[in-house]
């Protein structure tokens, strides 16, 4: 026991090749060093614990090896390498400045600069978390980096790039290092415990990786402490009470309800998690990622996005196969809109037991929406459409059945709904449709779904994915080549149509209130506050793309059309007053809004 290494040290790489998930890197240095193209000053920085001064260490001794192997790595045999590894090299002096900041400590250091190396060619000085240093020492600092001699090699270290002065900066070749990817780490720390003896769960080194963050030491370091509470047997049940992490079958009980649209089960399944004393923050970001992670295991090509054991895997891709794209989407989205307003709630849980209705609701909006044609529209819904965060793909490709799903029909059997005025709008606005329907829209739009949906997560483009699921494509259609456009041109041509606009008056304020923003080199997305307004630029989507295709040469420009998030009263609100200007315009409305007792805003 008393020879006990923690595994961060035990296993902490001697070569760049066994540094893990920092290759790009790793690659770069290794080149400097096979064409002695080295700088007198490295910056390396990143988040804690991803490996700079392992990297640091690694590449001070590859530079002495007496012996470096063709690969440009250390041999870890020559005299240079041995006293390296002994920790005994004359050729490396580390300074923490997080402990040693003053300007005694780098002065110190500073005068053993001069002193050439008795073996080896470079003398490396690692200083780590440099923001550390006091001003007076960071100065000091400065006039041996501006004429360091030939054998002296400064690596600086950070967590905190920002905190460095220009000056040093300058003078440095900075190296940005990554997160580790959960992947890499779960990885590693499978042939650490294989090398240790001990058992592991997939599932379990997946929840250490998860909670270390994307740094390996606390990967390691938690490892070690499993291991000690475990007896060396690190399952999924010993890992998720050590860490204080939800249990997994929760998250698939809370789903079973809300997929069978019981809120009385969601809600007693939530009770029982919050008496077990988790936080309503964290069970609705768990339920967000839970989400996420069922989205990713719907796709073969994105499961790898979940790095989890076979068995676990399998259980998600089960459950995964019972939620439709679009309900995954738009719960997503329902769990984001309720992260972000959590915060600033009052009532907390009511925020968290809220969520968990609407997510029930979903269900039997999925149910109903799977119909042809919705006959009836439950007021509740109507609500819910005007907060969650909804985007339609407007393209000339829709095809009628598709566009035609607004309220026509809806405002009749529904008359509190508040987005009956759209039938009168349409009405002077018929090529609605495309004449001669184009297939490119759509087909574009399935073509970049593909790739949306490998990013894993993108709740803003769910409706277009819904969209364009059921169009046929047109196989002899294929997009050409296009013109590439900043989004500076695209806005100024967005603006020029807007400016002819005369007579659509609304329309008009509409483009002029949102901007379009470019979310790919082709598709822009557009963030309205409220139903109507995504109405009008739908409705007219097809003669303001024809004409931004004309005016920037690119035939697969693309709108998405998106709700903003958390815009329920607000909506209503302007709703009223849209209505208002409207009845000015098409005095008729009012009559309509008569007979159907209406009620706006
Ligand atoms: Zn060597």
């Amino acid at each position: 026991m008393d020879n006990y290494i923690v595994s961060a040290r035990k296993y902490r790489p001697t070569t760049f090749h066994s540094v893990v998930g920092q290759k790009a890197l790793t690659t770069t240095l290794k080149n400097a060093i096979a064409g002695n193209k080295l700088a007198h000053a490295y910056l390396f920085s990143g988040p804690r614990g991803v490996g700079k001064t392992t990297c640091a260490r690694i590449f001070a001794k590859t530079i002495n090896c007496l012996n470096p192997t063709s690969g440009h790595e250390a041999c870890n045999t020559c005299e240079s390498c041995v006293a390296f590894n002994e920790q005994r090299s004359y050729n490396i002096l580390e300074l923490d400045a997080a402990s040693n900041n003053g300007v005694d400590d780098i002065r110190s250091l500073i005068d053993q600069v001069r002193i050439p190396p008795q073996i080896g060619r470079y003398k490396v000085y690692i200083i780590d978390e440099v923001h550390m240093l006091s001003p007076s020492a960071f100065n000091s600092f400065l006039k041996t980096l501006e004429e360091p001699p030939i054998h002296a090699i400064f690596i600086l270290a950070t967590t905190e790039k920002h905190k460095i002065i220009p000056t040093i900066l300058s003078r440095c070749q900075v190296y940005d290092f990554s997160r580790i990817s959960i992947g890499d780490i779960v990885e590693h720390l499978q042939h650490v415990a294989q090398q240790e003896g001990v058992t592991t769960e997939a599932e379990a080194l997946n929840i250490i990786a998860q909670k270390a963050d994307g740094g390996m030491r606390d990967a390691l370091s938690i490892f070690d402490q499993t291991v000690s509470y475990t007896g060396g047997k690190i399952t999924y049940q010993a890992v998720i009470e050590n860490l204080n992490v939800l249990d997994y079958e929760y998250y698939f009980k809370l789903t079973d309800a809300i997929l069978t649209g019981s809120v009385t089960d969601s809600l007693l399944i939530l009770n029982d998690i919050l008496n077990r004393g988790f936080e309503g923050q964290y069970i609705i970001s768990g339920i967000a990622s839970h989400f996420r992670d069922l989205l990713v295991c719907r796709d073969a090509e994105t499961i790898q996005l979940f790095p989890v054991g076979a068995t676990i895997r399998e259980r998600y891709s089960e459950t995964a196969k019972r939620c439709s794209l679009s309900f995954l989407y738009e719960a997503i989205a329902i769990a984001n809109d309720c992260d972000l307003n959590y915060r600033i709630s009052k009532n907390k849980r009511l925020m968290v037991e809220l969520m968990l209705i609407r997510l029930c609701q979903l269900t039997e909006k999925d149910a109903t929406g799977k119909g042809e044609k919705k006959k009836s529209l439950k007021p509740i819904e109507v609500q819910e459409r005007s907060s969650d965060i909804r985007q339609t793909a407007a393209s000339p490709g829709l095809p009628p059945q598709q566009a035609a799903e607004t309220p026509l029909g809806n405002a009749a059997e529904n008359p509190m709904s508040e987005e009956t005025p759209h039938p009168e709008l349409k009405e002077p606005d018929p090529p609605l449709y495309p004449a001669t329907p184009s297939p490119t829209g759509s087909r574009s739009q399935k073509k970049r779904m593909g790739s949306v949906s490998g990013m894993g997560i993108s709740i803003s483009s769910f409706t277009a994915n819904k969209a364009s699921e059921p169009v046929p494509e047109d196989p002899e259609k294929e997009i050409t080549g296009s013109q590439l456009f900043s989004e500076e041109e695209l806005l100024a041509a967005w603006n020029a149509y807007a400016g002819n606009l005369t007579e659509e008056k609304l329309l008009k304020n509409t483009m002029t209130l949102y901007r379009p923003k470019m979310i790919s080199d082709v598709v822009f997305e557009v963030e309205v506050n409220t139903e109507l307004n995504r109405q009008y630029l739908t409705d007219n989507s097809l003669s303001i793309l024809s004409f931004l295709r004309e005016q920037l040469s690119n035939s697969e420009i693309t709108m998405m059309i998106r709700i903003a998030e958390g815009n329920a009263i607000r909506k209503a609100l302007t709703s009223r007053e849209i209505f208002d200007e409207m009845t000015k315009q098409n005095p008729s409305l009012q009559k309509l809004s008569d007979e159907f007792g209406l009620e706006l805003g």
